[in-house]
């Protein structure tokens, strides 16, 4: 990976151990001398104070420039030959008390990491944002760039008269740039903060603001974008997270603005800068009708930052070994918030079947990892913000707190934050502060759950007796033989009878499972359920399975369970079946359509809907698929008329409807809806659902470049050039594959979104074949990519270029013969092996399916 410093572990303690940085006085010129913005390189001036333990002492700063001007130690011109982007500049004979000056030339980036700059094609209006996790600050402004290493910061930035720039403090004063049309922004000094969560946005934003409990609030859109902002909603959430973190963490949030960006071009969700909050705009900002599905996740992703504010900012971890407690609490905590201060009340719901599924994905991969493991150096870090350090660690959160009690564990964070606010701190830290208040060894649960990796499935065996009770119900659990440890799991065990043909829970026991076979002595002699349901309540972490007779009557009653937890249970469990190979895809498949039209919550709907459709991609014997679309897109389409017209749910079966449609009377019937014939009553024909036809249109080969050109013309804007991106590399011709090959591979890396658009489009369902000949070139070409592109790019077309849909021995053993040289970067291998383990699985799923 190329750009900057690849941190050790070692290094930064070492350096952590030598230094205590006073502050940052940080001077950025984003003209490009003539009044308008900057294109390239921006001239970036710091100057850095800091004290050293040892004087004489020798050690480094990160200097991830274009170019390096000057450096200047204590008024002392520094040697800068030995510089480099990759290593920084070294930094001999401290003092006890240094001041560091470096002028340098930083490059605007388009990958997403460091400054990233983009034009609106709408009013060519350029717009800035910084993105500095992990160690991208240093692409800015010269900096120590690792979390324990603190400080303060003082922005001074020249920009464009009609810009408005955002950091994390406010601005002092606006004075006149020697550059007529330009202006420097003098900002306060910031409160102490690592460089990661440091932050700088520009550009001509349309801004928002609004005070609630003291916080000065603002949000802010592109220009072009501000008519389909709903700030109300967006403040909303924003309110109902401050009075309840405040109210449960007893610690005020400690800056007097709170500033949520919603940017283009972002990577990710969003990102926590302290007080100066970056969001993606493709996610979050909706310019055609969404459903309550997308409503909910912008709201956990603004709780999500919002508690990384207390998590992560004031308090930090100490190495990026605690990643894993950063983003675990901050996801857990959001989904709390949701539930309990939003209108979001079934967000447990959703955190299962969205985000836990996640985990257990990621952690039957053979990359998986303990929650909790060494980092040692950058790039290790890169490739873990997985689904085990967010959702795994979340619910092992969620455990601990049904553990010790939800008062007890606000208490401790209440003394964490109290103990270490504005400084660093680790797990073990935390454990001594719920310890010290809960009374309970937590080191014992904590080792159990997060030093140790993969997943438990658990199975209930029933005998019952003449009587229609059950003589023993017991629990068998199993762990994978490469990873045996079985866990302890306290768990909720839900009986369900049918009443009036609906699922109603009769009781819920909570019981504790352990070692291989755990008898419920407490279900001995109960009436048999019609279902009984293990991890009811979703208490534990494991995978969980059905006896015969509760299957059974899922299959035709799973929709009617009186509450959506018990319902996401067995979807998770039923998935989780066709993955392993347990259950045949094409069963999994009829029960969507007989299941699913009945679901009342949106997001089990949404999320459910994409798993059918996973089942057929990937899990159903090929020569069966078109049966299965045929079956998904039928119920689809009488889903859409049988839903309430408008509504988020005729919304989603109608995008399953067009991605499903695969027989030329349902692709003639979603073409004519772009010309408006046949439009179902109160769907919607907007931009993003045309698009979404002229994809699928494309992907089916029955549209060419003319008409994605024609639609464009009609949305010249970021996002319709980035639909029409993907809707071409979607058209089904060799010459078409060759082309978007060409593109993603030749010369230089593509700016991020052109790339993701490409990628998204490259391989195709409808025709895997016509990308076939592309796993050998995907495979030479690897080493290449990942050493000559930006981390998160790299990583984005390892994942995204890997031949997933062809699901055939060759593309494992194709995989294994790169995999059986050692010499490629670890992080790199890890991602292709990820690509192989999918397509086993896949493998044995259709020969199940096939059976
Ligand atoms: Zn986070």
């Amino acid at each position: 990976m190329a750009g900057t410093r690849n941190l050790t572990q070692v290094e930064a303690a070492e350096r952590s151990r030598l230094l205590d940085v006073t502050s940052y006085d940080i001077a950025v010129d984003l003209t490009d001398g003539t009044g308008g913005p900057g294109d390239g390189t921006f001239r970036s001036t710091t100057e850095v104070t800091f004290r050293c333990a040892e004087p004489g002492a020798t050690t480094f700063i990160e200097v991830a420039m274009h170019g390096l001007r000057s450096a200047t130690l204590n008024g002392k011109p520094l040697d800068i030959s030995g510089w480099s982007a990759e290593t920084g500049l070294t930094l001999p004979d401290l003092a006890a008390e240094n001041t560091l000056v470096i002028d340098a030339d930083a490059a605007y980036s388009t990958t997403g990491q460091g400054l990233h700059r983009s034009m609106d094609p709408v009013d060519k209006e350029v717009y800035l944002y910084s993105q500095f996790e992990t160690a991208d600050a240093q692409r800015v402004f010269a900096c120590f760039d690792q979390p324990d290493l603190k400080s303060v910061y003082t922005w001074h930035v020249t920009v464009p008269a009609h810009w408005t720039v955002v950091s994390n403090s406010r601005v002092v004063s606006a004075i006149d740039g020697d550059v007529e049309g330009t202006k420097t922004l003098h900002f306060e000094q910031s409160v102490r903060m690592s460089s990661y969560i440091t932050a700088l946005c520009a550009g001509p934003y349309h801004e928002v603001r609004k005070t609630h409990d003291g916080i000065d609030m603002g949000i802010f859109v592109r220009q072009s974008m501000k008519q389909y902002l709903d700030a109300d909603d967006i403040f909303l959430i924003t309110e109902q997270g401050f009075d309840f973190f405040h109210q449960q963490f007893q610690v005020r949030y400690p800056l007097p603005k709170y500033d949520q960006l919603y940017v283009p071009e972002f990577n990710a969700g969003a990102m926590e800068n302290f007080g100066c909050v970056v969001h993606g705009e493709d996610y979050y900002i909706f310019r055609s009708a969404v459903t309550d599905y997308e409503f909910e996740n912008r709201a956990n992703t603004i709780l999500h930052e919002m508690a990384h504010m207390w998590f992560g900012d004031l308090v930090t971890m100490r190495w990026w070994d605690d990643l894993w407690l950063n983003e675990s609490f901050a996801e857990w905590a959001s989904h709390w918030a949701n539930a309990h201060a939003t209108r979001f009340n079934d967000a447990w719901t959703t955190f299962l079947s969205v985000r836990k599924n996640w985990g257990y994905r990621q952690d039957q991969l053979s990359s998986t990892h303990p929650v909790y493991c060494d980092m040692p150096d950058m790039e290790a870090v890169e490739v873990n913000f997985d689904g085990i350090t967010y959702a795994k660690g979340a619910s092992v959160i969620k455990q601990l707190v049904a553990y010790v009690g939800i008062d007890a564990f606000v208490a401790g964070l209440r003394d964490y934050f109290g103990k270490h606010a504005w400084g660093n701190a680790t797990f073990g830290d935390l454990l001594s502060s719920l310890e010290a208040e809960t009374g309970k060894p937590l080191r014992e649960f904590a080792a159990q759950w997060l030093e140790t990796a993969q997943v438990n499935t658990l199975r209930p065996e029933i005998v019952t007796a003449e009587d229609g009770t059950y003589a023993e119900v017991a629990v068998r659990q199993e762990a994978p033989a490469a990873y045996p440890t079985l866990r302890t799991h306290r768990l909720g065990v839900g009986l369900y009878d049918l009443d009036g043909g609906a699922l109603k829970r009769r009781e819920t026991i909570e019981v504790t499972v352990s070692g291989e076979r755990t008898v419920l002595t407490e279900l001995a002699g109960k009436r048999v359920a019609d279902v009984l349901l293990l991890n009811d309540e979703d208490l534990t972490y494991a995978k969980t399975r059905l006896d015969e007779r509760s299957m059974a009557t899922v299959v035709d009653h799973i929709a009617t369970f009186d509450n959506s937890l018990a319902r996401a249970i067995v979807w998770a469990a039923t998935w989780d079946m066709v993955r392993d190979a347990e259950m045949r895809a094409r069963d999994y498949v009829q029960l969507v359509v007989n299941g699913l039209p009945a679901e009342s919550d949106i997001n089990l709907v949404t999320a459910t809907l994409r798993q059918g459709a996973g089942a057929i991609v990937n899990y159903a014997d090929p020569a069966w698929a078109e049966t299965g679309w045929t079956l998904l897109a039928d119920a689809a389409r009488t889903a859409i008329a049988d839903t309430e017209p408008g509504s988020g749910f005729q919304l989603a079966w109608a995008r399953t409807y067009i991605s499903a449609a695969r027989s030329g009377e349902d692709l003639a019937r979603i073409a004519g809806w772009l010309d408006g014939d046949g439009v179902p009553e109160g769907l919607a024909i907007d931009t993003d659902l045309r698009w979404s036809i002229v994809a699928a249109l494309s992907e089916a080969g029955r549209i060419g470049e003319d008409v994605i050109n024609a639609e464009l013309d009609s949305d010249r804007t970021a996002s319709g050039e980035r639909k029409a991106a993907t809707a071409t590399a979607l058209i089904a011709t060799a010459d078409g594959k060759a082309e978007v090959w060409r593109r993603l591979t030749a010369g230089d890396a593509l700016p991020n979104w052109l790339q993701r658009a490409l990628l998204g489009g490259f391989q195709s369902t409808v025709h895997p074949e016509l990308t076939a000949p592309y796993s050998p070139k995907y495979f030479e070409i690897l080493d290449h990519i990942w050493a000559s592109r930006d981390s998160e790019q790299a990583q984005e077309f390892v994942s995204g270029a890997y031949p997933s849909l062809q699901v055939s021995e060759e593309t494992v053993a194709a995989s294994d013969a790169w995999l059986a040289d050692a010499s490629h970067p670890a992080p790199l291998r890890r991602l292709v092996a990820e690509g192989r383990d999918a397509v086993v699985r896949a493998i044995a799923a259709r020969l199940k399916d096939a059976s």
